[in-house]
């Protein structure tokens, strides 16, 4: 008999770092509500989950057992239109974590203003450990348990950690197999062949150079030649490193799950994308030296772009970064417990909401052209991205200066207030 616990992970009371991913985000809520002086009763719904579904998935293993998997889907709040988020497969998902995800990305929406609310979904499982076959059925089951929330006017699913386009294109398939015919605006980052925007895979990392670039523009800094630290060398991390190293940054480390590397001189990153995928990881690449997570983000730079997991700059490590920027590629890299060690040092954070924001931006392109029928070419897909990403870094900054805050608690301002103007024209349906 398997033992079920070797499959289902007991619920982790705390994440990374030991902060509560939902209370860390809530500490950045918190203080941007006061700052705006958002009513007691708008405060009540922001702080709350609209809805929090939890499904058990048993999935038919290719030896004849069956397994059953815990999956979360939460709709954090949906005034400004469907929900969006990813879907991740990760052994430490957690429903906290999931539901802080899902209201990052109700304030993301909101940041760069695109008609999106916020959700997020995760599966309690290993994909390493999967057969392709056993994933497929995985992702089948829980797209039919989740499925009364589905759909492209009310819930909006993505790729995430683990989940690519193949995952996208199993949700979708389930979904119109239900429905009795094809609804591709039901997921993003589908495959372009069936419904998936060009630009969409990049476009997370585009973003990010596009902030980068912002930034040391609004610094007064140096483009050519800024060195960059890249934390995390999946989808997001390595697009990143090769458009800025495109644009004549230096990208002197990279690391991912096995280790870091770093080269003073610069890495060249199509080299490494070459040797990531003939090796997998960046362990043992030649060019470089190796050097720990831990170290990476040390490491004397200009921009440090962590674009791996939750809480990796902490308020222990904090003190030390050397960086002037931080450029948040992924979800909640920074404890709120580092926050004021980060502004007191003069580091300029560009925060996840913004800084992450153009994949849910191209996400909503590719939902704009399914619902249209009309696909668009790259450039134009890069353009609208670009002016978005411009206007939104703009508009945070703006936000910030007009309160006085920093980056982050400017971002929250801006997304929170148009999250609860929307709240107030609609009314309270209570
Ligand atoms: P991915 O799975 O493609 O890549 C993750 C990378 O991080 C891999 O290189 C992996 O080896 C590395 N990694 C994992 N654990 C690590 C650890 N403990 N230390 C160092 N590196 C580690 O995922 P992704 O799509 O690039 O997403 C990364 C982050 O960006 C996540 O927080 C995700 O939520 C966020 N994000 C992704 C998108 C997107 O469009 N893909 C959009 C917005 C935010």
């Amino acid at each position: 008999m398997t033992d079920i616990k070797s499959v289902i992970r007991p619920e982790k009371p705390v994440f990374f770092g030991g902060e509560n991913p939902f209370e860390a985000m809530m500490s950045r809520f918190d203080e941007a509500a006061k700052v705006l002086k958002l009513d007691g009763g708008l405060y009540k719904v922001l702080r709350n989950a609209e809805k929090q579904i939890t499904v058990s998935i048993p999935v038919l293993m290719d030896d004849g057992r069956t397994e059953v998997f815990i999956g979360h889907r939460v709709l954090y709040n949906t005034a400004r239109g469907p929900g969006k988020g990813g879907i991740r497969f990760d052994e430490h998902v957690t429903l906290d974590e999931v539901t802080a995800l899902a209201a990052w990305m109700t304030w993301k929406c909101a940041v760069v203003n695109i008609p999106f609310g916020g959700a997020k979904g995760g599966v309690v499982c290993d994909p390493l450990k999967l057969s392709v076959a056993e994933l497929e059925r995985l992702t089948r089951r829980y797209t039919a348990g989740i499925i009364s929330t589905l759909g492209p006017d009310s819930d909006v699913p993505a790729p995430d950690v683990n989940t690519n386009e193949r995952v996208m294109a199993w949700v979708m398939d389930t979904y119109s197999m239900h429905h009795l015919h094809t609804v591709t605006a039901v997921v993003t980052g589908k495959p372009v062949e069936m419904g998936g925007s060009l630009g969409r895979r990049e476009a997370t990392g585009r973003g990010a150079m596009i902030v980068t670039k912002e930034a040391l523009r609004h610094l007064g800094m140096e483009e050519k030649g800024a060195r960059v630290v890249v934390q995390g060398f999946g989808n997001v991390g390595s697009v990143t490193a090769d458009l800025l190293q495109k644009e004549g940054f230096i990208i002197v480390g990279a690391s991912d799950v096995q280790g870091g590397i770093q080269n003073p001189k610069g890495l060249d990153v199509q080299d490494l994308l070459e040797w990531r995928t003939k090796n997998r990881y960046l362990k043992g690449y030649p060019k470089a030296e190796p050097i720990s997570n831990e170290d990476l983000l040390e490491l004397d730079c200009d921009v440090l772009v962590p674009a791996a997991l939750e809480n990796v700059i902490t308020a222990d490590n904090a003190s030390r970064i050397k960086a002037r920027v931080i450029v948040e590629g992924a979800n909640g890299p920074t404890a709120a417990s580092a926050d004021k060690v980060l502004e007191s040092k003069g580091i300029f954070v560009v925060p996840d909401i913004l800084a992450n924001a153009g994949g849910v931006t191209v996400s909503y392109f590719e939902w704009v052209q399914d619902r249209a029928g009309y696909f668009w070419d790259e450039e134009t897909v890069n353009r609208r991205l670009t002016t978005i990403m411009m206007k939104s870094f703009k508009d945070v900054l703006d936000t910030s200066k007009k309160y006085g805050t920093n980056m982050r608690i400017g971002a929250y301002a801006l997304a929170i207030d148009r999250v609860a103007a929307v709240h107030r024209l609609r009314g309270m349906y209570a």
